[in-house]
């Protein structure tokens, strides 16, 4: 229903610098079909781009800006981290790499638990930072996800920290939740939700 208020719309082609499929196909059902999303894969850039910024917002720029410079397509990029109040909101930006440069989730979350061993503070957010590249001009998008570090592993669902992560007015952690009921309220879902609105408004 959405889609036919935005039928007249210009067609546009923009990359999602990601290799992930799920999460190129999540945000491309959200679009209209006249933004036509490409993967790194569909303009042949198979490069490793850096993550080398001291915040989120800093990483999904220089992944923008990377794809931009060198390919010179229009590009939005995504970077999230899990901030835990009581830990000075690491893990943050060292999320996938918190217990090691392998992302191991197991190994990650074994880390977190033990931290918070001793912390009667478990609040906790995930943040997503979309950093976007448009006609030469620049935004970037934030969503949050607040909620609470469990004592123990719950779920089998999802991916990262899901086992470990309980959202606010849930009882369950997001490895309980289908995927389609984490979209809802997810720190990604939200900053996509955020960027597709800014999509739609756009006008050059
Ligand atoms: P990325 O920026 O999406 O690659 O996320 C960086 C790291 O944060 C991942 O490797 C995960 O460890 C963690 N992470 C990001 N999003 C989620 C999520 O939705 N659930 C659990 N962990 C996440």
């Amino acid at each position: 229903m959405i889609r036919f208020a935005y039928q007249f719309l210009p067609y546009m082609k923009l990359v999602f610098a990601t290799n992930n499929p799920n999460k190129l196909a999540e945000v491309q059902k959200m679009l209209p079909s006249t933004i036509q999303l490409l993967s790194l894969k569909d303009i042949d850039c198979f490069d490793d781009i850096e993550e080398t910024a001291n915040t989120l917002e800093g990483n999904a720029q220089l992944k923008a800006n990377y794809i931009t410079q060198k390919f010179g397509h229009d590009c939005f990029a995504d970077d999230t981290g899990l901030e835990v109040e009581s830990l000075h909101n690491a893990p943050g930006v060292f999320s996938a790499r918190y217990a090691g440069l392998e992302n191991d989730s197991e190994k990650n979350m074994q880390k977190l638990l033990s931290e918070l061993n001793d912390k009667p503070n478990r609040k906790a957010q995930f943040r997503t930072a979309i950093s976007l590249n448009l006609q030469s001009k620049h935004f970037v998008f934030e969503g949050i996800c607040k909620g609470e570090i469990l004592s123990k592993k719950q779920g089998k669902k999802g991916f990262g920290y899901d086992p470990v992560f309980k959202p606010e007015g849930s009882n369950k952690s997001f490895a309980e939740m289908t995927s389609e009921d984490k979209n809802k309220i997810s720190h990604r879902g939200k900053a996509i939700q955020q960027l597709v609105q800014f999509l739609m408004n756009y006008k050059k």
